[in-house]
């Protein structure tokens, strides 16, 4: 939808996918919080991870963030996988984006 922020990053002639297939594309996150830190989302404009209801979908968003993982070389080590449902979990794009964090430890609980 063009009010997207991230319908319009994937559709400018400019942008630079991670990877790409029918139903999801993998990019760079801008503000990255980890020495790899990419995002995939599903090509179509749904809003949320609630909003998701294919559940094919969602399988190819997990796939596509492994095989991605295994090409930056972060999967042996292993990664943190986020992804964040609404205000409280500091949603800031409501289009919805799998979080892939590696390279460096992360603790648990999450603080
Ligand atoms: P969230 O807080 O889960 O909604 O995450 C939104 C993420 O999108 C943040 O990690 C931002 O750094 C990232 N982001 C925002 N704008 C861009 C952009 N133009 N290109 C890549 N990542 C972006
Ligand atoms: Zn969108």
């Amino acid at each position: 939808v063009a009010s997207c922020l991230f319908c319009r990053l994937i559709a400018d002639p400019g942008f630079t996918a991670l990877y790409r297939d029918d139903d999801v594309i993998a990019f760079a996150d801008i503000n990255p919080q980890a020495p790899v830190h990419f995002l995939v989302v599903p090509r179509q404009h749904v809003e949320t991870i609630s909003a998701l209801d294919d559940d094919h979908l969602l399988g190819r968003m997990f796939a596509a963030a492994h095989l991605v993982a295994l090409e930056k070389g972060v999967a042996e080590g292993g990664y943190r996988l986020v992804l964040n449902e609404g205000p409280n979990a500091g949603q800031t794009v409501y289009h919805v984006h799998l979080h892939v964090l590696g390279g460096r430890q992360f603790h648990w609980p999450p603080g």
